[in-house]
């Protein structure tokens, strides 16, 4: 069952010398294959991404920045990390990149780290409102160092008030403020909240972790355009990268970013990651890549469109990015933990999550989210999206229905055949 994403030598090599490692990869390679991923957060990376992941460039040492660093024989990654931050400047239109970061939480602390003193007052998003984990909730260490205040939604329209923001800031006084979020359906008004972080005096960042490559492919907004002090991404989502995350930021920023980053948060940078992410930002420069983009956008239309046809209730009423928040509680009955097992039962691989303030518990949640990132980057349409989200609104009217779910789930396999996973064709 090999393909063209790994060495087959490599491969081999792996099946000799651990078979239940390499068992539980095949095995995973065809899940992916077999199933809808509905994860807004997760996508396909470009084939040549594995290429850099399982290279040389994994045993490299290169603590430092290109041109300064602490060890030697950085020829080849001095190359290739400038390249991945000339490249990064030019695809976001920034001043400054960080390209090292090992993912998207420790991105976001090394901002935090760079532009704050403990104590200080960051205002972000509330995560069930669509906020992330990374903007200070309180399970995480960042809450026990920084003061974080959040701004919501609005109940039941689920949008974002300016006014209501720009009060809980004039209130709080922030040192930083947030945009950002991992379930907000919605395009943030960035001129907006330039205008109240000018307002009350703060630093402005976008977090656009979910939407990089949406950003990079020209089809939604970049806020670094309207004069944001600092952007991150992480580069494995939309962006269809490596795992990892990148900071872009005014040229007057970027010491403090790069020292908080290196050695502030991390040693090391990982090498073969940073090539992989430099290869992804000469691919999304591409027309195809440009194409892709506003495809996702297309796509979340239209399964949006076929979905409120069908009675589910669309949080915000529709989407205007690459994802949708259903309530499954109040449009079908059930709760988004239900809906989840149920869809996944038939191929279709989505997440419970909270709608704002909700009611129910986060394990047993009233919605569920999903995206189009993944299933655009097998290559589906419209039309497609109307054949998915026929298949779910089946499902989630009758969740317990074993004999219709057999049935439905042979058409998520025969869509899946017709599409093949980048990289994992002939699986
Ligand atoms: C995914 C995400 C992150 C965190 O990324 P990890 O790589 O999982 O650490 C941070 N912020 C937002 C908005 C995200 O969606």
């Amino acid at each position: 069952m090999t393909n063209f994403t790994y060495s087959a030598a490599a491969l081999e090599r792996l099946q000799n010398s651990d078979d239940e490692i390499f068992n539980a990869l095949m095995r995973e390679e065809v899940r992916q294959s077999e199933g809808i991923e509905l994860i807004p957060s997760e996508n396909y990376c470009f084939p040549e991404v594995y290429a850099l992941l399982g290279s040389v460039f994994n045993n490299k040492y290169s603590e430092g920045y290109p041109g300064r660093r602490y060890y030697g024989g950085q020829e080849n990654t001095d190359a290739v990390e400038t390249l991945a931050r000339e490249r990064a400047k030019k695809v976001f239109r920034a001043e400054h990149a960080n390209v090292q970061c090992l993912s998207g939480c420790p991105m976001n602390e090394a901002v935090y780290f760079a532009l704050l003193q403990p104590g200080d007052t960051v205002m972000g998003m509330d995560l069930t409102h669509g906020g992330h984990l990374s903007h200070g909730h309180p399970v995480t260490n960042m809450s026990k160092i920084f003061k974080f205040v959040r701004y919501k939604t609005e109940i039941p329209s689920g949008l974002i008030d300016l006014e209501k923001v720009r009060q809980v800031a004039l209130e709080n006084k922030p040192k930083l403020i947030v945009c950002g979020h991992s379930s907000y359906p919605r395009e943030y008004d960035y001129a907006g909240f330039r205008k109240i972080a000018d307002e009350v005096g703060a630093l402005l960042m976008a977090d656009i972790s979910h939407l990089g490559g949406l950003v990079a492919g020209g089809a939604l907004e970049n806020p670094l355009d309207f004069g944001f002090d600092v952007v991150t991404t992480t580069t494995h989502k939309s962006l269809r990268g490596p795992r990892g995350g990148m900071i872009l930021c005014k040229k007057k920023y970027a010491s403090a970013i790069d020292k908080s980053v290196f050695p502030g948060m991390q040693g090391g940078p990982h090498m073969h990651q940073v090539a992989a992410l430099a290869t992804t930002l000469k691919l999304v420069q591409t027309d195809m890549y440009k194409a892709y983009a506003k495809q996702v956008l297309a796509n979340a239309q239209a399964l949006a469109k076929a979905l409120l046809s069908g009675g589910a209730h669309l949080v915000t009423g529709g989407t205007e990015n690459h994802l949708i928040v259903i309530n499954t509680a109040t449009g079908f009955g059930i709760t988004g933990d239900i809906a989840e097992k149920a869809l996944d039962r038939v191929g279709i691989t989505l997440n419970k999550n909270v709608i704002p303030d909700d009611p129910n518990p986060p394990m047993k949640p009233s919605g569920i989210r999903f995206g189009t990132p993944a299933a655009t980057s097998r290559g589906m349409r419209e039309s497609d999206m109307k054949e998915l989200a026929d298949i779910m609104i089946q499902v989630l009217r009758a969740p317990g229905d074993d004999a219709l779910l057999t049935n439905l789930h042979q058409k998520t396999r025969d869509l899946c055949k017709r599409y093949p996973v980048p990289g994992l064709e002939g699986i």
